[in-house]
């Protein structure tokens, strides 16, 4: 399990530098054949967009890199559980891993909320692990959220 703390560490990362431009601070990294090909944070405040989570980021700039649409065999390292958009672009994506860090009861979609990757209109489900690192994940969003309710 190593490395798989190696890649969670620059997730919470690709999470702090998001929380340094002032967006929800949640990080992603890409990984085949054991090394990087994307990382990235959330971005939805910079682009204006609403899909631009860390996910759904480091997916797109995987793919580009590549050159090709699906990423199999690809395992993505998250801090925080992935939304419905995002479980369901990983499963499009037919990413073999995911590890996420902290759960998120209120807008998960993996094992909250719709439960994506269980339902019959789930055609891909990758192995999923949690609770990589789950400590520092929560941290990082707690305190964004203290620090933001301090400056409204
Ligand atoms: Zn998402």
């Amino acid at each position: 399990m190593a490395n798989t703390n190696h890649f969670m560490k620059l997730a919470l990362a690709e999470a702090r530098s998001a929380g340094a431009r002032g967006e929800v601070p949640i990080g992603a990294v890409l990984v085949l054949d054991n090394a990087v090909i994307a990382k990235a944070g959330n971005r939805t405040r910079e682009l204006n967009d609403i899909t631009a989570h860390a996910e759904i980021a480091a997916i797109r700039i995987a793919c580009e890199a590549l050159g090709q649409e699906r990423l199999t065999g690809a395992d993505l390292y998250v801090t925080l559980e992935p939304c419905t958009m995002c479980a369901a672009a990983i499963s499009f994506a037919r990413i073999r891993r995911l590890y996420y860090g902290a759960e998120d009861p209120k807008g998960g979609g993996v094992d909250n909320g719709v439960r994506f990757y269980r339902q019959p209109t789930c055609h891909h489900a990758p192995e999923v692990y949690s609770g990589i690192a789950e400590r520092d994940a929560a941290d990082i969003l707690r305190k964004f959220f203290q620090l933001k309710r301090q400056e409204d």
